[in-house]
């Protein structure tokens, strides 16, 4: 069964008596461990999509399977608790809680376990990514690609289905870009997450193993892609820079 299935998903939006088409008919099959970017000029409908795919809108028309249960006949409640269980959100903003802890903003959202459970969790979760010497900082006091590998962290929280990324990199120098990637690339390999992106940088899609591209609230391309891999293009850069 795919993790995720969209067929001819639309959605219109009205502002007053005028009416914008975002999406016309979107199909979409993500097939479970697979990494997938997305491409597509400003106003071509990626938000609306992503909104959708996050359970935080609903598409006008079509249907929309998550883990093969039909997202778009939910209640509100429902749609929020799958929201919470199958997926894990990372932002080009990060948006984690200014006066929370690394280690509290990875707890919080998390939906199982009780207290020891939830901290050894979390505690693992930051650890993978690499800050074990960082969970008591504020976010404040963490650089740009700390910031984002806690908002990797709380989005492994609850094991969810899929990883959706929107522009993750979008804030970050290169460098902290790659690495990024490199753990998207090393959770998608080792433990086959199922990771969607959506960027506007080339490069960056090119570590995805497919790539479908976004146009006037369509898809107008899809290729698979012999993905690059992050860590050698961190590796070129350091060497580039000796
Ligand atoms: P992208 O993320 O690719 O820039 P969007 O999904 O934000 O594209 O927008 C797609 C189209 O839908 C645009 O024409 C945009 O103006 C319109 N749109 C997006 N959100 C709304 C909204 N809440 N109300 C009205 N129109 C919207």
């Amino acid at each position: 069964m795919p993790v995720i299935e969209l067929k001819d998903i639309t959605k219109t939006y009205k502002i007053g008596q005028q009416q914008v088409q975002a999406l016309r008919g979107v199909s979409l099959t993500i097939e479970r461990g697979e990494m997938v970017a997305m491409m597509g000029p400003s106003g071509s409908g990626k938000s609306t999509l992503m909104n959708i795919l996050g359970c935080l809108d609903r598409p006008s028309t079509g249907t929309f399977l998550l883990d093969g249960v039909p997202v778009q006949s939910l209640g509100d409640d429902a749609l929020a608790g799958i929201r919470n269980r199958k997926l894990g959100f990372v932002f080009q903003s990060y948006n984690l809680l200014p006066r929370a802890s690394a280690l509290a903003n990875v707890e919080l959202p998390m939906v199982y376990g009780g207290g020891k459970r939830k901290r050894d969790k979390a505690m693992k979760a930051l650890e993978r990514m690499g800050l074990k010497d960082r969970v008591s900082h504020r976010p404040s006091e963490l650089s740009g690609g700390e910031q984002q590998r806690v908002a990797i962290a709380r989005a492994l929280a609850n094991d969810p289905s899929v990883i959706l990324a929107d522009e993750p990199t979008g804030n970050l120098d290169s460098k902290t870009s790659w690495e990024i990637l490199a753990l998207f690339q090393e959770l998608h390999r080792q433990e086959g997450i199922t990771i969607l992106i959506v960027t506007h940088e080339i490069d960056i899609a090119a570590c995805a193993q497919r790539l479908v591209r976004l146009r006037d609230g369509k898809i107008v391309g899809e290729e698979r892609i012999a993905p690059r891999l992050a860590s050698e293009a961190l590796l070129q850069m350091r060497g580039a820079s000796q």
